[in-house]
């Protein structure tokens, strides 16, 4: 059964790894115009609510029921009900625009309570400036775009596309989810993983 599981696990790792050796390559390159200006602790993209696909979604769930304590997972989901009810009702065009209201629920004290399992749309979400970062966060501009790279942002959607493809050839659910409300689904369903492998739908929508 674990061989099975890990089936499941290793969809996204692997889809992972290749995003951050494809950000490696590229950011390695002489001819980049400009180094990235992403360091631990800036966190102005963390005000936000990730999306993720269900393979990092369990990848995510896995790693903290195998990695948190009972408090961690308690203060987890304190912060996951209040995102939910904050969120509640509310057409995505909203949500978008009080990102400044919603931190991310795996964000403490400046750090990725998830750093090593984060979803690709953390790992791409990058920038040459954190002031343009900053400003954009402070006053509010969340239309604006980062200046991050177009070859970064394309990584970013090669791995979605290729996770939801191989998703759909093995015949499970596929999408785009709050990462807030996987959580949810996943902590409250017995066993997510199996159920995601035989083709039920582990994730739901709940805004
Ligand atoms: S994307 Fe911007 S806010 Fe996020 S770590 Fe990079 S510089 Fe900081
Ligand atoms: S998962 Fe981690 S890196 Fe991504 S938004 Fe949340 S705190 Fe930031």
């Amino acid at each position: 059964m674990e061989n099975i599981k890990n089936r499941a696990l290793e969809l996204a790792s692997n889809a992972l790894s290749w995003t951050d050796e494809a950000i490696q390559k590229f950011t390695s390159l002489e001819s980049l115009p400009e180094p990235l200006d992403c360091k631990p602790g800036c966190h102005y993209c963390c005000f936000n609510l990730p999306m993720v696909t269900p393979p990092e979604a369990l990848f995510i769930g896995h790693h903290i029921d195998q990695t948190f304590t009972d408090q961690q997972k308690q203060t987890l989901n304190t912060r996951i009900q209040k995102i939910l009810k904050k969120i509640a009702g509310k057409p995505s065009d909203e949500i978008f625009m009080m990102r400044h209201e919603l931190p991310c629920i795996f964000l403490e004290e400046s750090m990725c309570l998830i750093y090593a399992v984060r979803p690709a749309v953390c790992r791409t979400c990058t920038s040459t400036s954190a002031e343009h970062c900053k400003m954009i966060f402070e006053t509010r501009n969340h239309r604006a775009r980062l200046r991050c790279y177009q070859q970064i942002r394309e990584i970013f959607h090669t791995f979605q596309t290729d996770l939801v493809n191989r998703s759909k050839e093995m015949g499970c659910q596929t999408g785009f989810f709050y990462v807030a409300e996987t959580m949810k689904d996943y902590f409250r369903h017995p066993e997510p993983i199996d159920a995601w492998l035989q083709g039920k739908m582990v994730f739901h929508r709940k805004v």
